[in-house]
């Protein structure tokens, strides 16, 4: 049908400007530059163990059907009960990306008749939301931005067709039906595929800390519509297409780039966007229409007669408030204030509260972790530990070193019990065994030694074996020390502490 008219879109060159403070994102059209305007909708599914109406459970993977109560199948008569778990995980959402929560919110149907949705009708929140404006921050290469939310509603999600290959039949599951999902609407405030990458990390590390949404976008429980129109700079808005429901952040970004791309072709051609729907096509990595807005569905909203607005009390929202978590931004601002991390490292640790935890899990070892330590186990964890993980194809959650184990290793370094070369020796070993560190270093003797006495005997046997490069160093070719460094570590096995090493390397050369 519509399919593939579009010949693949121009390459064009692609770059960062610098018009004023921040740097923008450019597209190099025919006919001079253009900006991207992104507005993401994110359909976040709420962590609660039943329904947002009714008492079916919620879990994934539970065969076709089976949790599906009177309510969610549409049967005659039924009256949904709001479930307070899920305005409950809203509430904290909203809180959490500094949003107005509406002491009033009000229910709507949203009309339309397909074979995933018995009713008839969704019940959502067009008019009055439960969350209004709030805003979240993002950092692309080490430049911070606000991104506008515009509203978070919450509404049933439908069920599930699966259809034979052979077009002969298709099956309905209805275990998702009535699943509350959060609606989460930006404004158009996105410019370029990397904000909008950097925006849903973001909103997914949020909902995670927050615990009202695993985000796990290939499961389905996180899913974006993305909004994209293009624009000279400094002219309004451009008309947008919506592409429906990308389900991985590499697919947003490359369906923003496609759209964009595609939008200047045409109106360089003379062309002129038209607003309609889209899919993203990420086998061919293109975008193709779905229907236009004059095939847009009226949906004819209107209030759900079967549900009263809902009221929050004060003292709701405050419990909300008070059962949140400590959030990346300020984890962040903690950890570079008081650990003394750079604004990178404490990125990289607050990017998800797995790893935050596995971090602060690793401090509680220590009495009063100075900077000292907090900087050494940060370093350590994300470049080893990372290291690891990502060899052995494991997120830390699932590790086979405990935080615990961790910081006996930093403890280790800490107090000239191994050198940084030896703890790498010992960490193998744990990543092997998953023994102690302190077991490891006994048992296999791998401590480093501060004897002055065998490390001088060692250097003073290096000097006499090698005169010719003594008197080489003493001539002035300072280089040398290195080598001689590296024939001390030899010799003793790489357990000689190396701060011990250099200062008797230099009195005994310059003797
Ligand atoms: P609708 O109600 O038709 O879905 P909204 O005004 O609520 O439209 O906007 C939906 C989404 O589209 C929002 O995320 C918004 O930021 C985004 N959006 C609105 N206008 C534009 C535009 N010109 N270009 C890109 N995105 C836009
Ligand atoms: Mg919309």
């Amino acid at each position: 049908m519509l399919a593939l008219l579009w010949k693949s879109v121009p390459d064009l060159p692609a770059s960062r400007k610098n018009g004023g403070k921040m740097e923008k994102y450019i597209l190099e059209g025919a006919t001079g530059s253009w900006e991207i305007v992104v507005g993401l909708e994110v359909h976040a599914q709420v962590i609660s163990k039943s329904k947002l109406f009714s008492g079916a459970a919620t879990a994934f993977g539970a065969e076709p059907n089976s949790q599906v109560s009177l309510i969610d199948a549409a049967m005659p008569g039924m009256l949904p009960v709001v479930n307070r778990e899920c305005i409950r995980q809203a509430v904290r959402t909203g809180i959490a990306i500094g949003a107005v929560i509406n002491r009033v919110s009000k229910f709507d149907r949203k009309n339309y008749f397909y074979a995933d949705l018995p009713q008839g009708y969704q019940i959502s929140q067009l008019y009055h939301p439960i969350v209004g404006e709030g805003s979240l921050l993002i950092d692309v290469d080490g430049e911070e931005r606000e991104i506008g939310i515009e509203r978070i509603h919450v509404e049933q999600d439908a069920g599930k067709l699966m259809h034979d290959q052979h077009p002969t039949k298709s099956y309905i599951d209805l275990n998702r039906a009535g699943i509350a999902l959060m609606e989460i609407v930006s404004k158009p405030d996105i410019r370029s595929p990397a904000e909008a990458g950097a925006y849903l990390r973001k909103l997914r590390a949020i909902l995670r800390y927050v615990g009202s949404c695993d985000g796990n976008m290939e499961e389905g429980s996180m899913r974006a519509d993305v909004n994209v129109s293009v624009r000279k700079a400094g002219e309004p808005f451009g008309t947008r297409c919506e592409i429906k429901n990308v389900n991985s952040v590499r697919f947003v970004q490359a369906a923003i780039e496609y759209e964009a791309r595609r939008q200047i072709e045409v109106i360089e051609d003379g062309g002129k966007i038209i607003q309609e729907t889209r899919l993203f096509d990420h086998d061919k990595g293109e975008t193709r229409s779905l229907r236009s807005k004059e095939d847009a569905h009226d949906y004819r909203y209107f209030p759900d007669p079967d549900l009263l607005p809902l009221e929050l009390p004060e003292s709701f929202i405050d419990e909300c408030r008070e059962s949140l978590p400590e959030l990346p931004d300020a984890k962040r601002q903690r950890y570079i204030t008081h650990l003394n991390l750079t604004p990178y490292t404490a990125s990289v640790i607050t990017a998800d509260h797995e790893t935050a935890a596995w971090f602060e899990a690793m401090l509680e070892y220590f009495k009063e972790p100075d900077a000292k330590i907090a900087t050494a186990a940060a370093n350590w964890l994300t470049s080893e530990l990372f290291g690891a993980l990502k060899k052995l194809g494991r997120d830390i959650t699932d590790s086979p070193v405990s935080p615990k184990q961790g910081a006996e290793l930093i403890a280790l370094v800490a107090d000239g019990t191994l050198s940084g070369s030896l703890a790498k020796q010992v960490f193998e070993i744990m990543l092997e065994t998953g023994q102690n560190p302190a077991d490891i270093a006994e048992e296999r003797g791998l401590k480093q030694t501060s004897d002055t006495g065998a490390i001088e005997e060692v250097i003073n046997k290096i000097l006499a074996d090698n005169q010719d490069k003594v008197e080489q160093y003493r001539s002035g070719k300072d280089k040398l020390f290195g080598f001689f460094v590296g024939q001390t570590m030899r010799a003793m096995a790489g357990k000689a502490n190396p701060a011990v090493v250099n200062e008797l390397l230099k009195k005994l050369l310059a003797a």
